[in-house]
């Protein structure tokens, strides 16, 4: 800051501490009534708008990751037909899979089995997906995926390797508690990463302190701007060798 500048702002606040306190309590009460008034705004314009519209607008999985890219992906886990507009908007090409169920738990609303999308999937494969967690996973290929391994490997990946989507058990296999999002197929675990020039990149390696390394946390930390559950060596020993990404209704990011 300038002499000129600084003696300008002493002026300033001398002005400021010289009024009246009415007029000071006067001038804060408007600043709080205007950011109320703001507040009440943006709350009835959300509410007036028709069921199943977002504030945000709707998802185009061909943009970039952008401010609400992730509110815009959740909104379609509560709406069937705008996540199907969203995947037919896309280069993706799925099918439609009715549940197959054996308790109402282990069930999805919107099924998809994934034939084409940015990038390949090992078997089992094709992946059946909830239609939120297979528009996650489209952006997730082409913005998160493939920069990181430009970046980290200097490489393009071939296919994803995974553990699988639907799994109708409780989270941890356990005996009580919670279903896990994989009994809804909302989730997906991620062993690792083939690539082009045939080197395999396992989550496992997390721990080697190399590029490769680099590349899988680039790729765990970014997951997050899109997935609402993303869990990862980091979080504990079952994850050791995988990534879950799921779009359930809990945040985490570990
Ligand atoms: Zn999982």
């Amino acid at each position: 800051m300038s002499e000129q500048q600084r003696l300008n702002r002493r002026k300033r606040e001398e002005r400021w501490a010289g009024l009246p306190m009415s007029i000071h309590i006067a001038v804060r009460g408007a600043i709080v009534m205007f950011a109320l008034l703001g507040i009440l705004a943006v709350f009835f314009y959300i509410e007036s708008m028709p069921d199943g519209a977002s504030a945000w607008g709707e998802a185009d999985l061909e943009e970039p990751i952008r401010l609400f890219t992730s509110e815009q992906i959740r909104a379609l886990r509560e709406d069937p037909q705008a996540c199907f507009a969203a995947l037919d908007g896309s280069n993706m090409s799925y099918a439609e899979v009715e549940p197959q169920s054996r308790t109402p738990e282990c069930r999805w609303q919107a099924g998809v089995q994934i034939s084409t999308s940015n990038l390949d999937y090992a078997d089992p494969e094709p992946p059946v997906a909830s239609c939120a967690l297979a528009a996650a996973l489209y952006v997730w290929e082409r913005e998160i995926v493939a920069p990181a391994a430009a970046r980290h490997l200097d490489a393009e990946v071939a296919e994803i390797l995974h553990y699988g989507t639907y799994n109708c058990r409780r989270e941890n296999s356990s005996q009580a508690g919670r279903w896990s999002q994989h009994a809804g197929a909302n989730a997906i675990d991620i062993s690792g990463f083939r690539l082009t020039d045939g080197r395999v990149i396992g989550v496992h390696r997390w721990d080697n302190g190399g590029e490769d390394a680099a590349f899988l946390v680039e790729v765990r930390d970014r997951s997050c701007e899109i997935f609402t559950g993303v869990l990862g060596p980091d979080y504990n020993a079952a994850h050791a060798d995988h990534f879950h990404l799921d779009m359930g209704p809990w945040e985490i990011c570990s």
